[in-house]
């Protein structure tokens, strides 16, 4: 999962209820070069082109390439693919596609003045929607045409006894205090325009109202947020660190804590598959109401790094690590609000990196970026949590997630060891329907497997069939370099592995049948009486809208073998859309346990990014890897089979 991407998406915000601002004058004359200010550099656009009146511009146009670089963002695109993806810095990822009107900043979809086109072999695109996924906006003094920074979005966020609101920017936002009284607060963003003109009535939270004015000029515009107070409320003072997204936060007049606690919002559930320890201790910090992070340090020393961090009341916490060569570590305050900005800095060794982020209306994600798989010990307390990053490396079979509760009630819960889901007892006298907590199994399978130490992957089409195509990505090609990679995992571990095919071939016959496909890769795995049986692909849909990685499975013991696979990918990336039950002809037909993966959607911007990223696809295939060591753990081959 992206972790900026949902923090800064703007749903429920003012800008839906915004209006498309007609930005800036179009240039005078097509395919006039247009010359324009941004952060007092003069930046020349040469490839200019309209369409309807409205300026187009050509992704090879060296100003543009000017402006990407100085706003750290990355153009794709090549010619012949349809779709342009532009990676901005917070990342979110604008798609534009040739020849639809429909684009994409980040998970919202928008229409266009017209749609891009190719004319010779450049693509040209909505330049007023290019700048709008930059938080950019043209705007015209008479004399000069100025790129100027917007405060793109303010969402407004109402919890029963509090508003936050959330300021995104095109350029690091510094409100200022202008005004304030009993009844309302007035917040100065200097150097920032915005379409958000308007006011929104709130009443919630201590909030009345917000209102949002633009004054000062083109070159140097100041943006307005006045918040009218209910009575009793307060303004925390916002805090100014340069940040893009900046949070205002506003409290009602203080009621008594227990009232509070009635009032406190209700955790999201947690999500199934990702950690199913921390449960019930989420349910003992609910009950005494909303806790706060008040502040999130780190100190270097000689034995490491140590995270401090301090929360006020009472809160449960889960905590992930990924492995080597991905060393991230995160840990979720639940019940808990961020009190100030969100965090990102740079740490001393061993961390490279600290951030937090209030991640949705309870959860405050801290998120360490290690340069090794260093050792890393939690401690709570009853004000907060130390996060000790130690210089040593950490061994394979360290745990990779746990959880407990800060506050009154201090728990280190538990860490749970490589397995993170509850899996049977080899001796279990049953498996089948076994219930442990919320997790269904299904029965041990009967098929005796003439070559245990055998499993095939099958990576999806090939040959004549390349799958599903989005911009430069093949369906093909992507399920095949996840098969590689989890083939030399597996390989590593000691298993023997054959992929049903190791090139861009038709595993049958070019241009042969569906069945005739499908039934060779089912004939590799039975003819070699395969242990496991595990088939690769990426999902694609007739809109950007769907996301995440679902298992499909079709008989009874494929069960336990995708809800292992599936707790393992589940623990990050994209949405984990759980076991699906399916008659997918791979699954249904072959002999051993199996199951068919849809790693994420090439059709959902967000998901494309992560299927180019080859570091994610190695994080998928050690995740299948992972999930297949438990399940052949928990369900270890009989004697009669040989080994
Ligand atoms: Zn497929």
């Amino acid at each position: 999962m992206n972790l900026t991407n949902r923090f800064a998406a703007p749903i429920g915000s003012l800008t839906a209820a915004a209006v498309f601002a007609v930005v800036g004058a179009a240039p005078a004359r097509a395919d006039a070069p247009l010359t324009v200010v941004y952060q007092g550099q003069s930046i020349r656009f040469s490839h200019i082109d309209s369409k309807g009146g409205a300026p187009a511009i050509g992704v090879n146009d060296p100003g543009f390439a000017t402006l990407l670089r100085s706003t750290s963002s990355l153009l794709t695109w090549k010619p012949g693919e349809r779709y342009v993806l532009i990676t901005t810095s917070v990342p979110t990822v604008v798609s534009f596609a040739i020849g639809d009107r429909r684009y994409d900043i980040g998970p919202i979809v928008l229409q266009a003045a017209f749609a891009p086109y190719q004319r010779g072999s450049e693509a040209f695109l909505p330049l007023n929607e290019v700048l709008r996924g930059l938080d950019l906006a043209l705007r015209d003094d008479g004399a000069t045409k100025v790129l100027q920074p917007q405060l793109a979005s303010l969402e407004v966020r109402t919890l029963r006894d509090r508003v936050t609101l959330l300021a995104h920017g095109g350029a690091p936002l510094r409100p200022r205090v202008i005004a304030q009284s009993s009844s309302s607060v007035t917040y100065a963003f200097d150097g920032v325009g915005t379409a958000l003109i308007g006011t929104r009535q709130i009443n919630a939270g201590g909030v009345r109202s917000v209102q949002v004015t633009v004054s000062g000029t083109v070159r140097a515009p100041v943006t307005t947020v006045i918040v009218a107070l209910q009575p009793g409320a307060s303004a925390r003072p916002p805090q100014n660190n340069g940040e893009r997204d900046v949070v205002l936060a506003v409290s009602a007049a203080r009621a008594s804590p227990q009232s509070l606690a009635e009032e406190s919002p209700t955790p999201e559930p947690e999500p199934s598959g990702a950690n199913n320890a921390g449960n019930a201790s989420d349910a003992n910090a609910t009950a005494n109401g909303p806790a706060t992070v008040t502040s999130v340090t780190s100190q270097a020393s000689d034995a490491g790094v140590t995270v401090t961090v301090a929360v006020n009341g009472n809160a449960s916490f889960a905590w992930h690590r990924l492995r080597d060569p991905d060393n991230r570590f995160w840990i979720d305050v639940k019940n808990a609000q961020l009190q100030g900005p969100p965090i990102d800095q740079a740490s001393a060794s061993p961390v490279i990196s600290m951030r937090a982020r209030q991640i949705d209306a309870t959860t405050v994600r801290i998120a360490l970026t290690l340069g090794q798989p260093n050792t890393i010990t939690v401690t709570p307390s009853s004000n907060g949590l130390q996060i000790q990053v130690g210089n040593d490396a950490v061994s394979d079979d360290a745990a990779r997630s746990g959880s407990g509760t800060i506050g009154s009630v201090v728990s280190s819960g538990e860490q749970n060891p490589v397995p993170v889901t509850p899996a049977p007892a080899d001796n279990a006298p049953s498996d089948a329907g076994t219930s442990d907590g919320g997790w269904k199994f299904g029965p041990r399978s009967s098929y005796v497997p003439t070559n245990p130490r055998l499993i095939v992957i099958d990576p999806g089409h090939g040959g004549s069939d390349s799958g599903s195509e989005h911009g430069s990505l093949k369906e093909a090609d992507l399920a095949l370099d996840m098969a590689k990679r989890l083939r030399d995992i597996l390989v590593a571990r000691g298993w023997q592995v054959k992929l049903t095919r190791e090139t861009d071939v038709d595993v049958y016959a070019p241009n042969d049948s569906p069945h005739d496909e499908l039934q060779a890769r089912v004939d590799v795995a039975n003819k070699a009486g395969a242990r496991l049986f595990v088939s690769i692909h990426a999902n694609a849909f007739i809109n950007s809208g769907p996301y995440g990685t679902t298992c499909y499975i079709s008989k009874p013991e494929d069960v336990p073998l995708a809800r292992n696979v599936e707790a393992q990918l589940a623990q990050d990336g994209t949405k984990d859309d759980g076991v699906v039950k399916s008659h997918l002809y791979v699954t249904y037909h072959t002999r051993m346990p199996a199951v068919l993966v849809e790693t994420a959607f090439l059709t959902n911007p967000s998901d494309y990014a992560l299927l180019a990223s080859a570091a994610w696809r190695q994080k998928v295939a050690q995740e299948i890897a992972d999930g297949i060591g438990q399940y052949t753990r928990a369900y270890p081959v009989s004697n009669q089979a040989g080994q």
